[in-house]
């Protein structure tokens, strides 16, 4: 037993030492050494410090050096993750996420981080940032989108066309049911207008092949503008509503439907896509004389008294607003503002009111 013991020792003091030569006399495979005093039963039997005391180990421990390249390049990536067209601020107030003490605004990537690498790569063509570093750059707030965010820009055609891909894909006609993915097999180059307009010869008739059975019947949902006669103030008054449908046809009559919405949707995306390149090209390219004034609206928001009798949520009694947000830029200056209609008076100073 005492012989044993005296044998473990042995053994390991000169383990030690040989680690420790092999450690000083060598500069390759300084890392894997390092790595060994930090291995997973190191760390269970917490004597890691005494392992980096003993050897003194320096390699593997990493920091970021003043002007190293990912230092240099932080700004100019960060500010890529956060155009608008790469991604989307989130318009809940309460839509926030804090990391280390900082509050910001969440933002919402638009597309997959591969895509978003590849378009920097593009762009930046006297930068190489491979796609991990690239990954690891990214501003804690900028995130990729939730199941509850919308990925699209809200509006009919957008809707309209998720629609009609959710049942493609959900029939197997379709490989994705990402608008972007599927815009892309449909013309030879999305950034091209001819193509997206359809007057490119290549690209211009969409065929979707079917292989299943399209006589059988599906289901798909819809947007749509619909007439209604209501009573209003005991007078018939005709009012426009946007209701969401069902639709029940053939697969076939899905395809062609999906196909005349992207010959539109094309189209439209196209212009989404001009209209941020301009409006960025416009923001970056200011000049001292000059202003850029984006303004939006949030509309119908109600006013509410404290306390209120039952009558008042009825007909017309409640008082509504609607806000008018906005950014205005100057040459390397932000400034928001935020003015109100529908109120007497305007109720803020910063009003600019555009009607
Ligand atoms: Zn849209
Ligand atoms: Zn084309």
């Amino acid at each position: 037993m005492k012989n044993q013991a005296k044998k473990a020792l042995q053994f390991q003091y000169t383990l030690n030492a040989e680690l420790m030569n092999k450690y000083r006399s060598k500069n390759k495979g300084k890392q894997a050494l390092s790595q060994i005093i930090r291995g997973k039963l190191m760390r269970k039997y917490k004597i890691i410090t005494e392992a980096v005391n003993e050897f003194r180990f320096t390699a593997g421990r990493q920091r970021q050096k003043k002007g190293s390249l990912s230092k240099r390049l932080t700004d100019r990536v960060c500010s890529f993750y956060e155009r608008d067209d790469i991604s989307r601020i989130t318009p809940g107030i309460k839509d926030t996420v804090t990391k280390n003490g900082i509050k910001k605004q969440r933002r919402v990537m638009t597309e997959s981080i591969e895509i978003i690498h590849e378009r920097f790569i593009l762009e930046n063509t006297d930068i190489k940032i491979s796609y991990p570093t690239f990954c690891r750059m990214r501003p804690f707030w900028v995130q990729p989108p939730k199941d509850s965010d919308r990925e699209t820009c809200a509006c009919k055609y957008h809707e309209n066309m998720q629609f009609l891909v959710n049942s493609l894909h959900g029939l197997n006609c379709l490989p994705s049911k990402r608008l972007q993915e599927i815009v892309k097999m449909f013309a030879c180059d999305i950034n091209k207008m001819d193509c997206m307009y359809g007057r490119c010869m290549e690209c211009k008739d969409v065929i979707l092949q079917s292989e299943t059975d399209s006589t059988i019947n599906t289901e798909w949902f819809q947007w749509k503008t619909k007439k209604e006669t209501r009573l209003i103030n005991n007078q018939e008054k005709e009012v426009t509503l946007t209701v969401k449908e069902k639709v029940n046809d053939s697969i076939d009559s899905l395809i062609d439907t999906f196909s005349s919405e992207m010959q539109r949707f094309k189209v439209h995306t196209f212009n989404i896509t001009n209209q941020f390149n301009h409006y960025r090209k416009m923001k970056e390219n200011l000049k001292e004389n000059e202003v850029l004034i984006h303004i939006d609206f949030a509309e119908n928001f109600l006013c509410k008294l404290s306390t209120e009798i039952q009558s008042m949520h009825f007909g017309a009694s409640k008082q509504q607003i609607t806000l008018h947000t906005g950014v205005y830029y100057t040459k390397g200056r932000t400034q928001t503002f935020c003015g109100s209609f529908g109120l007497p008076r305007p109720q803020s100073k910063c009003y600019l009111g555009i009607s």
